[in-house]
């Protein structure tokens, strides 16, 4: 029995990081902030990915990058989705 190596791309996000609007899902989009009046001073924002759809529009013009790994899920169920 072989298995063949995977490549993944190279993730920034991992499941210690959580969405800020709904702390029980993982976040796989990060959003970084360009600094604005009223913005919280961190200017970054985690986001699950329906989160992430909801605030796209509101956030697009404050963004100033977005890290998007939401094809993190699909190699998740990939993987899971293996039949032995
Ligand atoms: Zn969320």
């Amino acid at each position: 029995m072989s298995i063949a190596p995977t490549e993944h791309p190279v993730a920034t996000l991992n499941a210690t990081h959580r969405c800020d609007r709904c702390s029980n899902s993982r976040a796989y989009v990060l959003v970084l902030l360009r600094w604005s009046p009223g913005l919280p001073s961190s200017g970054e924002l985690y986001f699950c990915v329906h989160h992430a759809d909801q605030y796209a529009e509101a956030l697009a013009p404050y963004v100033s990058m977005i890290i998007d790994e939401r094809w993190q899920l699909t190699e998740g169920i990939r993987d899971d989705g293996h039949v032995h």
